[in-house]
């Protein structure tokens, strides 16, 4: 795929690019979606993060017909709710995803949660990996796996996801995830890049400095973190503006030290749920 000049993108397991920093459209609603994925994309974003239940994959559908982007320069993810998860279940869930967002296929394809209480994950994930024989997902991955459901689902299965969506952010960096699943192959997303607002990164001991240092707002030094560490992200916001700003990453460096000096500012501090207590 072809990519704006200067963005960055990763490789995945699948030999197929992904761009390395996209548009989260969690708690965007519908009404409102199309009017930002069209933004999104004006402005040069081209991957968009979407899920089942965020309810707003036909906005992300009209915003992406209306754009006149073509399909090939796009990255477009969804995600299997829990309560489609099942052998059965998940091709008629990805039919209804692919109907919604008016395409063919997805660029990929994330189990959403685990949900270790269902306990479906397993077979779930073998559906999963006839839908990318078939096509209709470029790429199969999950997301708030845990090493353990991860080891599950590669005893189990013949593919190796692409891609563990997980939370990840400077308070909460996800060594132990991280360090389980690169080794083989897996991209690491990020979600939550920014907190989700939920601390402010100011209260980072450092960080404003970093930011001053580099000319750059906090929420750029966050971003751009994320990119020198390999991870993929898509920050969340429904203002062009700070699209534009989320966007302008691409044009410095961090050095070894800011590197390091956020690095020391993991505090083991999640924001939102854990993955067994994820089963809704
Ligand atoms: P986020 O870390 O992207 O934070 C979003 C918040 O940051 C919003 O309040 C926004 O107003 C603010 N923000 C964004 N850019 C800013 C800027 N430049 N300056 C100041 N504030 C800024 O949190 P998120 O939306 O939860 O995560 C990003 C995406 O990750 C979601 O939209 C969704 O696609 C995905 N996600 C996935 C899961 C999952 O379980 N897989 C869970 C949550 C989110």
């Amino acid at each position: 795929m072809k990519l704006p000049a200067q963005q960055l993108s990763l490789t995945l397991n699948t030999g197929d690019p992904i761009p390395q920093l996209g548009l989260g459209v969690f708690k965007v609603d519908d009404d409102e979606c199309e009017r930002v994925v069209l933004d999104a994309l004006e402005v040069g974003y081209r991957h968009i993060d979407t899920a089942m239940i965020y309810r707003n994959e036909a906005a992300v559908g009209r915003a992406i017909a209306r754009s006149g982007v073509a399909r090939d320069e796009l990255f477009v993810t969804t995600k299997l709710w829990n309560s489609d998860q099942g052998k059965d279940t998940t091709p008629d869930a990805l039919a209804t995803s692919l109907e919604l967002l008016g395409l063919d296929y997805v660029d990929l394809y994330l189990i959403h949660w685990p949900a270790p209480l269902r306990d479906v994950y397993v077979e779930t994930w073998l559906a999963m990996e006839d839908l990318y024989g078939q096509g209709l997902a470029k790429a199969i991955g999950v997301s708030n796996f845990e090493p353990d459901h991860l080891e599950r689902i590669l005893e189990a299965g013949s593919i190796v996801p692409a891609i563990n969506q997980v939370e990840l952010h400077p308070a909460f960096q996800q060594r132990k995830v991280r360090g389980f699943q690169e080794p083989l192959g897996i991209v690491t997303e990020a979600w939550g890049p920014l907190g989700q607002g939920k601390y402010e990164l100011s209260e980072l001991e450092g960080l404003e400095q970093i930011a001053q240092n580099h000319g750059k707002s906090i929420q750029q030094i966050v971003l751009r973190w994320h990119l020198q560490e390999g991870v993929v992200v898509f920050p969340k916001t429904v203002q062009k503006k700070r699209m534009v700003e989320n966007l302008s990453v691409f044009d410095f460096e961090l050095s070894s030290d800011d590197m390091a000096a956020i690095k020391a500012m993991d505090a083991d501090k999640r924001v939102g749920t854990h993955p067994e207590d994820g089963n809704w």
